[in-house]
């Protein structure tokens, strides 16, 4: 992908800061060993404007009783407020709380970004909806798709700036083939796992969420219950989007086993720039528009282990993308909209207006 450095032509001051100022919200990341999966996640959040702006505009440093979102203020204000005008930072208090969050992470080795992703999203929610943001809503069953290792799924019944972007709900018709019972159940997401057509070198994201969507019949270990029959039978099942979130995040699954060997899926999925259409996917046909443009992506290249997370981000200040491999961040002039390192996709429903976050 031809790259352009970002015009930084002056040297670096006294105190190690680049004498000219960068943009805001575009920032490189120090690299605290193996962190670059945390790097690329944190990318995709600070260009994540309306979380950007909410969380600058209503939560103060000092708010002692909000340890997790004060660690994300202090990151977007470096970020999106320029202190000091420094080309890079370091996300070092981020990993702290990570790391306290879930043992899991805490350790040098190479993690996986949607896990990540997933955690702290969950983390920023759970901090928030006990902090005043507090909002009663429908009472639905809250999974995290494709994500079960985790079990920090926040609790359903409260809405915070987390639910109110990245929340979608599913809704499952159920026909048990045996007595042709039907049932219904709903499914709140933040994250959706898409499967990837096996065997084929290339696909488009459509064909992802085609397969996601696809009517399936569970059986064997699958079963499920039918409220007719009162035991487990062989269920068809058609999944549809129920509500579509503001911001779709989509997870390719190219991490999966081979029979006992792990591998991972190097299929060219082909994406939208600016018309993902859900339509085709929805319960219920909509009025309001579900086209939806991409903002961010996470990309892993590199084998399973020994692979290399990096982000691509709009800017929204700029009207252009930037490549950021950690400390590197780098113009694009020429974005792709197809790669075999895609990973994380995310969507905005509607498209970030110029961010009003005034410098300090
Ligand atoms: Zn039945």
């Amino acid at each position: 992908m031809p790259m352009e450095e970002l015009g930084c032509s002056s040297g670096w001051g006294e105190q190690g800061k680049r004498e000219d100022r960068r943009l805001a919200g575009v920032c490189g990341l120090a690299n605290s060993g193996n962190s670059c999966y945390m790097n690329a996640v944190l990318q995709c959040l600070f260009s994540t404007v309306p979380l950007v702006e909410h969380l600058l505009s209503s939560h103060k440093r000092s708010q002692r009783n909000s340890p997790v979102a004060g660690v994300f203020v202090h990151l977007f204000q470096e970020v999106w407020q320029g202190q000091g005008g420094t080309s890079f930072t370091s996300p070092g208090e981020m990993r702290a709380l990570v790391s306290s969050l879930h043992p899991q992470f805490n350790n040098q080795s190479q993690q996986d970004a949607q896990e990540l992703l997933l955690l702290l999203l969950n983390a920023l929610h759970d901090d928030l909806k006990n902090k005043g943001e507090r909002r009663q809503t429908g009472s639905s069953q809250r999974l995290c798709l494709g994500r079960k290792s985790l079990s920090s799924a926040p609790a359903a019944g409260d809405s915070t700036v987390v639910t109110r972007l990245f929340e979608g709900q599913l809704s499952y018709q159920m026909l048990c083939l045996r007595c042709d019972g039907h049932s219904h159940s709903n499914q709140v997401f933040t994250i959706l796992s898409l499967p990837i057509p096996l065997d084929s070198y290339k696909c488009s994201l459509q064909d992802c969420l085609s397969l996601f969507f696809q009517q399936s019949t569970l059986t064997c270990g699958d079963q499920k219950l039918c409220p007719e029959c009162g035991v487990k039978r062989d269920t068809a099942v058609l999944t549809s989007m129920a509500k579509p979130p503001e911001i779709l995040v989509l997870h390719l699954k190219r991490f999966g086993c081979h029979g006992s060997e792990k591998r991972k899926l190097r299929t060219n999925v082909l994406f939208s720039l600016d018309s993902l259409d859900l339509t085709p996917f929805l319960s219920r046909p909509s009025a309001n528009h579900t086209s939806y443009s991409l903002y961010a992506v996470v990309n892993h290249t590199g084998d399973l282990d020994m692979g290399h997370y990096t982000a691509l981000c709009h800017s929204t200040l700029s009207s252009s993308w930037h490549h950021f491999d950690d400390t590197t961040v780098s113009e694009v002039v020429d974005f792709l909209v197809q790669s075999p390192n895609a990973y994380i996709l995310l969507y905005s429903r509607q498209p970030f207006h110029r961010p009003t976050i005034p410098q300090i």
